[in-house]
């Protein structure tokens, strides 16, 4: 951690993902490899709340990446008082909270539903101004927690198999999109292709045009005012940040145009468990993949908090997570730090 400089942060902010918490004994993911501690994300979310309330600097926000509950709640009737236990873990702090929505969120309820929900986490002045989404239900909006900072709130399910209704256009198109790549059955199997065409299944999902066409014109005011954006999702975008088993459908495109938009510096989301990490080449934009709760064993964590500067991001990560970097793309100290 040489790259840390010594002086105070223009703000903090914690990243938490892939709780999945359910009242239910541990178990194994699909193809058993490793555990599953359904109710034990609980208590790791307790020690991630702790440690933001006593860190010196208070985070001015949590990012939580998706996933919050588990589809296994659907099944035993338990989605609402699930929910409602995690959420109360949350409110413990005074903290704001911005909700990504991930597959488990649509396991659990209907698009229509989250809208209406606490995981809605987008200010309602945005929503009603927020152009091209204005009249859409796709869940996408920003913030700006500190001026010259942008945080950028996708999502990844517009085009999906989940929380559309079967008669609808929409998903009629995910239906004839995924088609393309995967003849299972089940659709929640993933192609016996290697390399990027598994993502081709139901657990992922990918961004619409109207959404796309929202961001580049969100980046483009952003990159007019020279600010900092960060974009947060449950799904990867970057091949390398991840298993490509669990990319978005569509992440070339969300990659092309974060390409073109000099304001982009951080990628954020879930959804690979595993977590990763990657620094897009071109751009020096960085991909982080968060590792997910739910497979963090009860004597560890998962939980980071970041710290803002004028030319960084500092990941200050607990248990699994590793302490990471983020120069900025175009800084004076990222262009030191590339010649080295
Ligand atoms: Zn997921």
């Amino acid at each position: 951690m040489d790259d840390c400089p010594q002086q105070t942060p223009l703000f903090t902010f914690g990243v938490i993902a892939d709780i999945q918490y359910a009242d239910i004994d541990d178990g194994y993911n699909y193809s058993r490899t490793r555990r599953r501690y359904y109710r034990g994300g609980l208590q790791l979310l307790r020690n991630a709340q702790e440690s933001w309330s006593e860190s010196p600097v208070k985070p001015e926000f949590i990012l939580q990446l998706g996933d919050i509950i588990d589809g296994f709640n659907k099944d035993h009737g338990a989605s609402d008082r699930a929910l409602d236990t995690v959420l109360r873990e949350f409110s413990s702090s005074a903290v704001e909270v911005h909700h990504v929505w991930g597959n488990h969120e649509f396991y659990n309820f209907s698009r229509s539903a989250l809208l209406r929900s606490k995981l809605n986490s987008s200010p309602h002045a945005d929503r009603s101004l927020s152009g091209a989404l204005a009249g859409t239900d796709i869940y996408a909006y920003h913030f700006s927690p500190f001026p010259g900072f942008t945080f950028v709130v996708l999502d990844a399910y517009d085009v999906s198999l989940l929380g559309r209704e079967e008669t609808s256009e929409q998903y009629g198109d995910a239906l004839s999109l995924i088609r393309q790549y995967n003849n299972n059955e089940n659709l929640n199997c993933p192609p016996e292709s290697e390399g990027l065409q598994q993502r081709f299944s139901m657990i992922n999902g990918g961004f619409s045009k109207v959404q796309l066409d929202w961001l580049d014109s969100v980046l483009s005011s952003a990159d007019e005012k020279r600010e900092r954006v960060t974009i947060v999702s449950h799904l990867p975008v970057h091949p390398y940040s991840t298993d490509p088993i669990c990319l978005a459908w569509n992440f070339n495109e969300l990659l092309a145009i974060i390409r073109s938009h000099s304001s982009v510096v951080c990628y954020m989301c879930g959804h690979d468990h595993d977590g990763g990490y990657h620094r897009d080449k071109d751009t020096g934009v960085h991909h982080l993949t968060v590792e997910g709760v739910i497979e963090t064993p009860p004597d560890g964590n998962a939980f980071g908090t970041v710290s803002v500067y004028e030319d960084r991001m500092v990941l200050k990560g607990n248990g699994r997570i590793a302490d990471r970097v983020f120069l900025f793309p175009g800084c004076q100290s990222d262009a030191d730090h590339r010649e080295k």
